[in-house]
């Protein structure tokens, strides 16, 4: 009897085991094609590497009961989420990046209403009392411009609202308009640098971007839009999935790639960063790949930790050579606290360029002028949208034209 028992329960097992397998071989031939002409030495997702500690459920399986067991398919569904993954991704051509600031200034204006055209409501008052140029300061502090600059802003247009006598809207504008332009920079290389170079044993290195911010800023998010914009200007680009700290950031990072067709490189999650940076890299070559983006976590709990971190990515990588560009990701809805956390990424990476994200949600596009100010970094980047195509290069013109009303 006993016997009897025990095959059942051996049978029941070794069912549940082969349902499982089908299940799994089935989810893999699910995943997306591989993009074409590229060596497959990538990671699948989410497969340990050799060398990685099991997962802990792994181990504790022995343990499983038969009435545990006997639910193979119930249990199938408990693979990772994947919230932002739509299925089967077919590759994508992007919009082209030219003019996208134009395309979407409709948001920027929308949002920034009560910067650029209160400024100029208040300017047309007939009276220009203390208490007009009050408010004015006020507007310009409550959409972050940031202190100093506001007091620069409000002095220039003093002096110039004087010297002009009789204030026409148009006038108006115009002035306000140079004035803006001033305080944004027009000089500042906002180019994103990409280009290629010759890695540490003379062979052709991609261009290395590293990607930093804190978690939630939209970092993941920019990284996916940032290679459809280089892959809309004819790039090829390999994926580093670095932030390893977040659960989906990996899978999330992936389909944005897979949309494009570029590679992703990944690891188990939890694991080193460094390492898959430095993988992505070696894989950028070995692909001749023009671009690698290398998305890292950003966790801001202990300073010391992030410094840690993000400074051995940056080293690690640079086994390879240079890392050309550091783009910082700032939420521009968090005002004040994004310049604090700006300022901590800024001692722990040299930031060679700002990524603004979020601006279709926010009236404070002032934060472009202080964050610039605080860092002496430009701002390269800005996002308007959650839409793939929604990151657009930084045109001080179109920005401000956008702030008060120009031209459409
Ligand atoms: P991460 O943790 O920094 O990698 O953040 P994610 O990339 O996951 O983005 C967090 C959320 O911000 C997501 O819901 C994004 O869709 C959203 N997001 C990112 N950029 C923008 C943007 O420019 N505008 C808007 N409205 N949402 C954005």
């Amino acid at each position: 009897m006993e016997f009897v028992i025990l095959a059942v329960a051996i049978a029941v097992i070794a069912l549940a085991a082969i349902s499982g397998l089908v299940v799994s071989s089935r989810k893999k031939k699910q995943l997306p094609p591989t993009p074409p002409s590229s060596p497959s030495v990538t990671a699948p997702p989410a497969e340990p590497h050799v060398g990685e500690e099991a997962e802990p459920t792994t181990r504790e399986q022995p343990r499983r009961t038969i009435e545990e067991v006997d639910l193979p398919v119930a249990e199938a569904p408990a693979a990772p989420a994947e919230p932002e993954a739509p299925e089967a991704p077919a590759i994508e051509v992007p919009e082209p990046t030219a003019g996208r600031l134009v395309r979407l200034r409709a948001r920027l204006a929308r949002s920034q209403n009560s910067l650029g055209k209160g400024l100029l409501t208040l300017l047309s008052r007939e009276h220009l009392d203390e208490d007009t140029w009050e408010e004015i300061e006020d507007t310009l502090l409550t959409a972050d411009v940031g202190v100093a600059p506001t007091q620069e802003l409000v002095e220039r247009l003093r002096e110039r609202v004087k010297v002009l006598g009789t204030r026409s809207p148009e006038e108006l504008r115009g002035l306000l308009r140079e004035e803006l332009l001033n305080l944004i920079g027009t000089d500042a290389d906002r180019s994103v640098h990409t280009e290629s170079g010759v890695g540490v044993n003379g062979e052709e290195k991609p261009g290395v971007v590293m990607v930093v911010g804190v978690n939630g800023t939209g970092k993941t998010t920019t990284t996916g839009k940032l290679a459809r914009v280089l892959v809309a200007d004819g790039k090829s680009v390999v994926l580093g999935a670095a932030d390893t700290f977040r659960a989906a950031a990996a899978d999330q990072l992936q389909t944005w790639g897979e949309r494009v067709g570029a590679r992703t490189v990944r690891g188990p999650e939890g694991g080193d960063p460094a390492s898959i940076a430095f993988d992505a890299v070696k894989e950028g070559i070995a692909e001749s790949a023009d671009v690698v983006l290398i998305d890292t976590a950003g966790r801001l709990h202990t300073k010391t930790g992030l410094m840690d971190e993000l400074g051995k990515v940056k080293r690690v990588v640079e086994k390879h050579g240079t890392v050309d560009e550091v783009l910082l990701v700032l939420d521009a809805t968090t005002g004040q606290n994004g310049l604090v956390q700006a300022r901590v990424f800024a001692e722990v990476v040299d930031i060679t360029g700002i990524v603004l994200t979020k601006l279709d949600g926010t009236a404070k596009g002032g934060i472009v002028v202080a964050v610039q100010r605080d860092l002496g970094v430009p701002v390269k980047l800005v996002g308007l949208g959650e839409g793939a195509d929604d990151l657009a290069p930084f045109e001080p013109e179109a920005f401000v034209d956008a702030l008060i009303g120009n031209g459409g």
